[in-house]
């Protein structure tokens, strides 16, 4: 199977009754970005950007990010989205050069955005080494852990007068939906934002309140949980009523049996870890667009993660 994936890989994904996926990758820097274009993804819909500051006694500078971001847009090549995700550290993710004082509860504390506006320089290098980068490739830049309106506008605001001081247009400014606060605001989000990403591994942990690195609560810490659907689904909704495009970039994105119920919720995008691509895109080959809204629809009214499986799994018996 995983041979015949390969082959169809560089096809686009289109269900059985005409809708088009767009399958993007997640990656961590130029090496992965190489990978992308033969194993079929369309593009980058993250770029963890946070890994090119990691194993370092400083952080990168302006110079520097330019080289790497310009690197990661020539080996995407023209025409493909790029989707540049500000510094996320904070919570599980240290910096040796980037002290957050000592938090009882990281996730809850510092963690992406909330960084980045308390040091804005950091914020604006950043930016500014993105906003010269996007003269090489369809790039978009992406904030992390927005779960305020004024978050947004500070952020946007940083790269608006970024953009003004080196007299660029600005790119594109999308945000993550992993917050349960931004997911329930999402119509009110999408007025300002230009995209969605939703992160269904943070999303999942905080509507449930669960770990997600938790050894023992790992099991539970399920994205097909019906709670974290109706918070993609409303998500989705949000996105519509200001026409703005909503792609999924957790794992759940990977996960056989999610796959049918984010493209029943209305996502238009997945963004999934590189060596699940081509098998990802086999998969939607197979569905359709009724179908999945069907299973999607009972999903919603199901009462745990094991029913929704149990759903998904008595639908691939049946002949969609
Ligand atoms: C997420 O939270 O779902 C996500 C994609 O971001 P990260 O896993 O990097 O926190
Ligand atoms: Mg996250």
């Amino acid at each position: 199977r995983r041979k015949a994936n390969q082959e169809h890989a560089l096809e686009p994904a289109v269900t059985t009754d005409g809708m088009r996926m767009e399958i993007l990758g997640n990656i961590g820097g130029v090496r992965d970005a190489a990978q992308i274009a033969k194993l079929g993804g369309e593009g980058v819909g993250l770029l963890r950007s946070e890994f090119l500051f990691m194993e370092r006694s400083d952080a990168p500078s302006e110079e520097e990010q330019f080289a790497m971001y310009k690197a990661v847009a020539e080996a995407i090549g023209p025409g493909h989205p790029i989707i540049i995700r500000t510094l996320d550290v904070g919570g599980d993710k240290p910096l040796p050069y980037l002290p957050i004082p000592k938090e009882d509860n990281p996730f809850l504390g510092e963690r992406g955005i909330r960084v980045c506006l308390d040091r804005p320089e950091i914020l604006r290098t950043q930016l500014r080494a993105i906003l010269r980068a996007a003269a090489f490739g369809d790039i978009s830049v992406m904030f992390p852990m927005i779960t305020t309106l004024e978050e947004l506008r500070d952020a946007k605001a940083i790269l608006v007068e970024e953009a003004a001081n080196l007299n660029l247009p600005p790119v594109p400014a999308g945000i993550m939906v992993e917050v349960p606060a931004t997911a329930v605001m999402a119509a009110q989000f999408a007025r300002e934002a230009d995209f969605f990403s939703i992160g269904t591994n943070d999303l999942t942990q905080y509507a449930l309140a669960m770990d997600r690195g938790h050894p023992k609560l790992a099991p539970k810490v399920d994205g097909l949980n019906p709670a974290i659907l109706k918070l993609i689904g409303h998500t989705v909704n949000g996105a519509r009523s200001a026409g703005k495009r909503v792609g999924v970039c957790g794992g759940i994105a990977t996960d056989a049996s999610a796959v049918p119920l984010l493209i029943g919720l209305g996502v238009d995008e997945l963004s999934v870890s590189l060596p699940a691509i081509p098998a990802v895109k086999a998969q939607i080959r197979t569905l359709s667009m009724d179908a999945c809204r069907k299973l999607a629809e009972a999903a919603l009214a199901a009462e745990s993660a094991d029913d929704v499986r149990a759903l998904v799994r008595n639908a691939e018996r049946e002949p969609s």
